[in-house]
């Protein structure tokens, strides 16, 4: 077996069998196959695909490229939630102390942004003190002691995602579907989870912009869970606008807290119950979706939601205090109020604008592991929908470094459409594929 070989069998379309695959997995792990080899093999991915058994033999090794966390001995009721990734999801910080305030064991682990969109770690780090680099020991300590915990990707969970994902992003093969379902697939079930959930992004803020393809990586998750022993739903929901008001990362932290105080927009509202209820379904805390999203509102409005948030922040070091003093998290020095040209209804946001527009603001990354600016971002004063007259502020830019702010105002300006007649009402879901 060689790996020119290889590539040249994928480029006719061919099947690799699970011994081949198992050759380019060490050959890559080991380096002995080059980043360009593996980069080629690649792009002939994104053109000829991989048949579902060859997603499965390969996310079966990417698990075993690393540890492999197993909390059986506490439960089998360890539930995982997951984003492909959007421009202002802020879905997770919101929903793992829900869970945790309904007793649900939840092990996770985020990312950081790369691409149109925002990371978890990345946000949570705008919290003072908030430890987001566990080691695989200090994550499984925390979820011993209190069956909740969320940390960046561990050096020794899943390695040869972490090296394939790097090599992906700076190669234009992120857009794969089979080698995106083996790349999450395989850190939930490495991290232990038994129950997943799969948040799968649609929309120009996303990877996946049409609905077809959406269906199609959904429906190719759930199938390798499946073939490996895990049961995984996909929530399809739209991610053509932003998601909430704020788009940043300590911005999205208050709005996140805004939230679990009760004080929701209704495009979060819905996906967050709707992945709570699943949740809670699936780990027979409740029978129906209607209890269950009652049991959601009642642990908010009991205040038990934000209780948990802030014994997660504490129990990673850092200063829960934030929850009621927002000038403890990381302050811009500067803010531009952007107004609207005309009387109107909000009729579109434009996700990639606006994620563009942070971006310049220093709020997210155009190389990995860059510094970002957590202060920097852009709140969504209005959103669709809602109607504006003419210079009403729209739109508020929070920033530092001023070098981009023009062409930041002028793309958070054009994000916005509006229309004269009041818009329908925005499909969230779109679709669970169970
Ligand atoms: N998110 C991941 O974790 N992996 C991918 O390949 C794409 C999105």
């Amino acid at each position: 077996m060689n790996i020119i070989e290889l590539i040249e069998k994928k480029k006719r379309g061919k099947e690799f069998s699970f011994d081949e695959w198992k050759f380019i997995v060490d050959g890559y792990m080991n380096d002995v196959i080059p980043d360009y080899q593996m980069s080629a093999l690649f792009m002939a991915i994104y053109f000829k695909g991989m048949t579902l058994e060859e997603t499965v033999n390969l996310t079966d090794l990417t698990v075993k490229s690393g540890d492999h966390l197993d909390f059986s001995d506490i439960s089998n009721n360890f539930v995982d939630k997951h984003s492909t990734g959007g421009v202002g999801d802020k879905i997770t910080l919101i929903l793992l102390p829900i869970l945790a305030a309904a007793g649900i064991e939840c092990a996770k682990l985020s990312g950081r942004g790369l691409g149109k969109t925002g990371g978890t770690i990345d946000k949570l780090e705008s919290i003072p003190g908030f430890d987001v680099n566990l080691s695989s020991e200090k994550f499984e300590e925390l979820i011993r002691k209190n069956k909740v915990a969320i940390s960046g990707q561990t050096k020794n969970l899943t390695p040869l995602d972490g090296k394939m994902y790097a090599l992906r992003d700076i190669t234009a093969t992120i857009d794969i579907i089979p080698l995106i379902a083996v790349s999450i697939v395989s850190k939930k079930i490495a991290a232990g989870a038994n129950h997943i959930i799969l948040d799968v992004k649609c929309g120009e803020g996303a990877f996946m912009v049409d609905l077809a393809s959406a269906k199609k990586l959904a429906s190719t998750m759930r199938d390798v869970g499946k073939h490996l022993g895990r049961n995984i739903s996909c929530v399809i929901t739209n991610m053509n606008q932003p998601l909430g008001r704020a788009v940043g990362n300590a911005i999205e932290v208050i709005e996140s807290i805004e939230f679990l105080k009760g004080n929701y927009t209704n495009d979060l509202c819905d996906l967050v119950f709707e992945q709570a209820a699943l949740a809670l379904l699936k780990t027979k805390k409740r029978k129906t979706r209607e209890d269950a999203i009652s049991f959601v509102k009642e642990l908010i409005a009991s205040g038990e939601a934000l209780h948990q948030f802030g014994k997660i922040i504490e129990a990673q070091n850092g200063n829960s205090k934030v929850l009621n003093d927002y000038t403890l998290f990381p302050q811009a020095q500067n803010k531009i109020e952007i107004k609207s040209s005309q009387n109107g209804f909000v009729s579109n946001i434009s996700a990639i604008k606006v994620s563009k527009a942070c971006k310049l603001l220093g709020a997210g990354r155009i190389v990995k592991n860059a510094p970002i600016d957590l202060a920097a971002g852009v709140f969504l004063n209005k959103k669709y929908g809602e109607f504006v007259n003419k210079n009403d502020t729209i739109a508020t830019l929070y920033f530092n470094k001023e070098e981009n702010i023009e062409e930041a105002k002028q793309l958070v300006q054009t994000a916005f459409d509006f229309s004269l007649d009041k818009p329908n009402e925005q499909t969230m879901i779109y679709e669970i594929i169970e």
